[in-house]
């Protein structure tokens, strides 16, 4: 039962093979069980409250078509009665007065909250090492990072300890560690999903989106998820839609883009194979490759360390020690109660950012830095335009390379930015990507470490990458594949 779809669940659910509040109680027992430290809080008692008033729905037929389905949520999408941390030492005890619009979406929906999940701090970083509560372990080899920022997401989903979870992504924290843990992902364009109540890291990159094991799964849960939202002044206003509706529509003609630029140096060879294989799949489903550049890809990781931590240092000055969270016990006076509860709380990797935003902001040198990478993005979202009349959709990797070894990576922060070129660009242009399942690389020891194939579509084409997803996963097994402990 652990590592069903919510296809699969809701199926059971609706034919009372199972109840809502034994879902719940049969997750909240493997998440105690469990060492991958995907968990930041579980409150077993405010869980089965929900369970149990969904199973009061699904009795009294107002049943939605999610409700009684477990999810859990990032840290960093704020929820009363949980503590709200984002994976940092500055929240570790913050509760928030309010629901995010996401979660309350899904609460609405009668979905049921199994918790909070381990992420990056403030979603920064690529291996959900710098969370304040420690690393994630990746559920197929537990030497193994699970990626980040959305680490706990994607552990949790691949472990077995809930079907379901959301991320965000700002510069691949979905798609990445969905990559490296072998389950399905989607970071929908800019603006589909509300950001209010999503604890901010770079306001113009952020973006909340759903991971599960199908693209399907992934396409009720961003029916539940997306909407416009006043409270976020970015919040795009649209029909609402059924990403699902097109997910049976065959492949025939579909043009997909190869950019020379994902293929190139520091592509590990056992990736670029399973890349090159679900390419050749898709040849076979119908669709014809087409050579494609987007030639300012390298750019997109000086572009991104620009204005990320710029957005950063903005966002993060709110937190004084008057406002939210930790306070420094000693202090003598306000400027050193700033500075002890500053330098206390955050981590380093916050820091580091925190600086680098406010040296690039700082007089003398915003024009240089920060001006300069603005206007660089704007030609990097062109290149995708230029792309997009050539082709439906663009396919390449995820990462460079499958999942590396906890601890070998955690000294170079540079290697950590490095390897984040192929989900930067999408994230700037504010487009909408997605990771998929194709197969498995090489870790240590021999051991199968899952390699993730990224769809980029044009702007509010979400419901036309899950199709391509879906006919995918309709012919091949690798979203059914399971790590060895969690069946
Ligand atoms: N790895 C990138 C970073 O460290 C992206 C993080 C994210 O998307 N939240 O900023």
């Amino acid at each position: 039962m652990p590592t069903q779809t919510l296809k699969a669940l809701s199926t059971q659910l609706k034919s009372r093979a199972i109840s809502a509040t034994e879902l719940a109680s049969d997750y909240l027992s493997r998440i105690a069980a469990s060492d991958l430290n995907a968990f930041i809080s579980v409150d077993p008692e405010l869980t089965l409250a929900q369970a149990k008033a969904a199973d009061a729905s699904i009795t009294s037929g107002t049943a939605s078509a999610l409700t009684g389905l477990p999810i859990a949520h990032k840290d960093i999408f704020v929820t009363v009665g949980w503590t709200s941390t984002a994976g940092s030492k500055m929240l570790s005890d913050y509760t928030s007065p309010f629901d995010a619009t996401v979660v309350k979406h899904f609460r609405a929906a009668g979905m049921v909250n199994l918790g909070k999940l381990n992420c990056d701090e403030f979603a920064m970083g690529s291996s959900n090492e710098n969370s304040f509560f420690g690393a994630v372990k990746n559920p197929w080899d537990k030497t193994a990072v699970p990626g980040g920022s959305s680490g706990g997401s994607a552990a949790a989903v691949a472990g077995g300890l809930t079907p379901a979870a959301t991320g965000t992504d700002t510069g691949g924290s979905i798609r990445q560690p969905a990559a490296l843990c072998g389950i399905t992902g989607i970071k929908p364009t800019y603006g589909r999903v509300s950001r209010y109540g999503m604890i901010a890291f770079a306001s113009s990159l952020d973006q909340g989106g759903p991971m599960a094991w199908t693209a399907e799964d992934c396409g009720l849960l961003l029916n539940v998820m997306s909407g416009f939202d006043p409270h976020d002044s970015t919040s795009i206003s649209r029909e609402p839609e059924d990403f699902t509706r097109a997910l049976d529509k065959n492949l025939k003609g579909l043009k997909i883009g190869v950019p020379k630029e994902y293929f190139g140096e520091g592509l590990a060879s056992d990736v670029e194979q399973a890349i090159r294989n679900a390419l050749a799949e898709y040849e076979k489903l119908g669709a014809t490759l087409v050579d494609i550049s987007l030639p300012k890809t390298s750019l997109s990781i000086p572009v991104y360390y620009v204005i990320a931590p710029a957005e950063a240092s903005s966002n993060l000055s709110r937190f004084d020690g008057v406002r939210y969270g930790y306070r420094a016990k000693e202090y003598t006076d306000l400027g050193d109660m700033y500075r002890k509860t500053r330098s206390e709380g955050f981590g380093d990797e916050v820091k580091r950012r925190i600086l680098v935003g406010a040296y690039v902001l700082s007089h003398g040198y915003y024009d240089a830095y920060y001006l300069q990478a603005q206007k660089i993005r704007r030609l990097i979202a062109q290149d995708f335009q230029q792309a997009f009349t050539q082709c439906d959709v663009i396919m390449g990797p995820v990462a460079p390379t499958v999942a590396w070894g906890l601890g070998s990576k955690v000294n170079d922060p540079v290697a950590n930015y490095l390897a984040d070129i192929y989900t930067l660009s999408t994230s700037l242009a504010g487009l909408p990507g997605m990771s998929i399942p194709v197969g498995f690389g090489q870790g240590a020891k021999n051991t199968n470490r899952p390699v993730g194939l990224q769809l980029i579509g044009n702007y509010f084409c979400e419901a036309k990458l899950l199709n391509i997803a879906h006919q995918f996963q309709l012919a091949t097994d690798w979203h059914q594949r399971r790590p060895a402990d969690s069946a």
